[in-house]
């Protein structure tokens, strides 16, 4: 009998998402009001612990929104990581802006250390801006990633921004539910520390609209511009008068209502990802040349993607033990492309970069749906083991 195949990461829709979908049909409100789209943004709003939330169509158009808010402006320079999903980047590039790379850490989010060092080496104040040296461009603002559910050091990188005045967007499209539990940030969830946070309710991700975004921030101004801007900018609606460029970013009331039933289930959710992480790293401790990266210490990650490091003594490369598990029907993945080196991307600024090199040749990242089950992780890892022998 052929094994059962297992994915990378699939969505989990057995909660009141039908009961959801099915009145949003049924009471055939969809176009002016939209009541699940309210409830689903005060839900993620409530959770996160910010005064309000907006929801939009994807994480990507909602890192275009908060570009905006934080007032990056065409010829600005961004300072973005190269080790992310190039959604986290391409918004720069809709904004007219241009990225500077920046390499990873240990934690594979932003290196606080090498952001500092650029600031402070290849940039100076002038007035009450950051400018890069080389160019002359001004550089507003700073997108962090929280790389597969992690959190970035953001104490060290608030420090920062505050130092060289530089915005903080909070991509946190892969980290929702991502929270400092110890120190000065105790309390505080990914994507609320920053000017304006991302989440992503991709299919892929750890709660899922199929496509869908939510803006975040604790600015209540920021907030409102979010929805003004998502929604076409009207001034005045009964009138048609539009007093900005806005964009139609919102999110249905369709997706909205699967997103409410979705929230219900996320703490359940990153229960079951934390004990299969869990699992996995203790059935993989012993395998000599692989190891399950750590989450950073003081938090309570949501667990989104677990990353194994692939190496000698470990007598397969990266790229030969993703093939021998797709065929033993075991689904993984690569880590991404490094941005710099992608081809929109080529000849853009970058900083120092090393470590992200060494990443992007070793991770991958092992199945991780909410219905993976104990025994599947046993069947992941007794595979591995058993290529270790041949
Ligand atoms: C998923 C993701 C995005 C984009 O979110 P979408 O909802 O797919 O547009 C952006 N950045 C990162 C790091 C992501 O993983």
């Amino acid at each position: 009998m052929e094994e059962k195949f297992i994915p990378l990461s699939v969505p989990n829709l057995k909660g009141n998402e039908l009961k959801y979908l099915t009145h949003a049909v049924e009471i055939e409100w969809g176009s002016t009001a939209w009541p699940y789209v309210t409830d689903f943004e005060k839900c993620v709003a409530a959770y996160v612990h910010t005064p309000g939330a907006v929801a939009c169509q994807s994480g990507t158009a909602g890192l275009h929104i908060a570009l905006q808010l934080c007032g990056v402006r065409r010829e600005d320079l961004v300072l973005v990581p190269t080790l992310t999903f190039i959604a986290a980047v391409n918004p720069v590039k809709y904004a007219g802006a241009d990225p500077v790379f920046m390499d990873c850490d240990d934690s594979l989010c932003m290196d606080p250390a090498k952001l500092r060092s650029f600031c402070e080496e290849a940039c100076e104040m002038r007035g009450d801006s950051l400018y890069h040296k080389a160019t002359g461009r001004r550089i507003p603002a700073l997108v962090i990633v929280h790389i597969f559910g992690n959190m970035a050091d953001m104490e060290t990188i608030l420090s920062i921004g505050k130092a060289f005045h530089l915005k903080i967007v909070e991509d946190a499209t892969e980290a929702i539910g991502t929270k400092y539990t110890i120190g000065p940030l105790a309390g505080k969830y990914a994507g609320t520390m920053g000017d304006v946070g991302v989440f992503s309710f991709n299919g892929n991700k750890i709660i899922t609209t199929g496509g869908g975004g939510m803006i975040v921030s604790q600015q209540e101004e920021l907030l409102h511009e979010a929805k003004h801007l998502t929604t076409q900018a009207k001034a005045d609606e009964a009138n048609f008068i539009h007093d900005e460029i806005g964009y139609n970013y919102r999110l249905t009331n369709l997706q909205a209502a699967l997103g409410l039933a979705q929230m219900e289930q996320l703490e359940d959710f990153i229960a079951i990802k934390e004990r299969n992480y869990r699992l996995y790293r203790e059935l993989l401790q012993d395998v000599k040349g692989l190891s399950i990266l750590p989450f950073r210490a003081g938090i309570r990650s949501n667990y989104w993607f677990y990353s194994l490091t692939c190496e000698k003594p470990f007598p397969l490369q990266r790229s030969q033990l993703i093939e021998k598990l797709k065929k033993d029907r075991i689904q993984t993945r690569p880590i991404w492309g490094l941005i710099h080196e992608q081809k929109p991307y080529l000849g853009s600024l970058t900083w120092q970069i090393e470590k992200a090199e060494y990443y992007w040749n070793r991770v991958v990242n092992l199945p991780c749906s909410t219905s993976l089950t104990e025994e599947d992780v046993n069947r992941v890892v007794n595979c591995i083991k058993n290529y270790e022998k041949c």
